[in-house]
């Protein structure tokens, strides 16, 4: 392992991030995972809409049980995917009661068992509840991970987070996660990143993507 590369990517990343979080709003433990649910495949700024009137509509998990699917949807039908949302989160809540006396597990394979919880889901849970050291890997952080040469862009999910893992200090893991994330959704996002200044560019796979090409001389 490169450890000067390591210490450049984690100096860049303190100080362009020293204090950051998770942005989906939540209040209790259920909400979170609620919460966590429903931002598959859309922005947290999306799910922070919709989740404080999901929460008045129905306060208590019992509420969210007994709920008509229908009403559940009505709520949440700006989220992608409301249909199988509103059923995960209907079920979601019925297994916390039923088998967790209405509170979230920390273990990870009681969680993966929950309604509409994925291994992402899961380790977001685990570190922003109950401080465990995990590496959600999501669509940004799997991005950062192969452009900065951690993995390979044809890795899978699981396998990038292990190399995450491997490479990152274990004290490091549950900032480090917020700190992708965020340099992946404002900075080096996808299609367009703010690469002009970028002090990674020497490390990365995929340096000045977004700057044009020089026209080609055709004459
Ligand atoms: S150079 Fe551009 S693509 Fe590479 S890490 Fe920096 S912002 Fe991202």
């Amino acid at each position: 392992m490169d450890q000067n590369k390591r210490n450049k990517i984690l100096d860049f990343l303190d100080q362009q991030y020293p204090n950051v979080g998770c942005e989906l709003w939540y209040r209790k433990d259920y909400e979170l995972l609620i919460a966590v649910l429903l931002s598959a495949q859309t922005t947290d700024q999306s799910v922070n809409k919709v989740t404080p009137i999901l929460f008045k509509k129905f306060p208590r998990l019992e509420d969210l049980a007994n709920a008509p699917i229908r009403s559940i949807e009505n709520t949440i039908q700006s989220i992608g995917l409301f249909h199988t949302k509103a059923k995960h989160i209907k079920a979601l809540a019925a297994t916390l009661i039923k088998n967790y006396q209405g509170k979230v597990p920390s273990d990870k394979s009681q969680l993966i068992s929950l309604p509409g919880v994925g291994v992402k889901t899961a380790n977001v849970i685990r570190s922003e509840l109950f401080n465990i050291p995990e590496i959600a890997v999501d669509t940004h952080v799997f991005r950062l991970a192969w452009r900065l040469g951690i993995s390979k862009k044809s890795d899978s999910v699981e396998v990038t987070e292990k190399k995450l893992r491997k490479y990152f200090p274990q004290d490091r893991y549950i900032k480090l996660h917020h700190q992708l994330i965020h340099f992946g959704r404002y900075a080096c996002q996808a299609r367009k990143p703010n690469c002009v200044g970028c002090r990674l560019q020497t490390i990365c796979k995929e340096p000045n993507k977004n700057l044009e090409k020089p026209l080609i001389n055709r004459g």
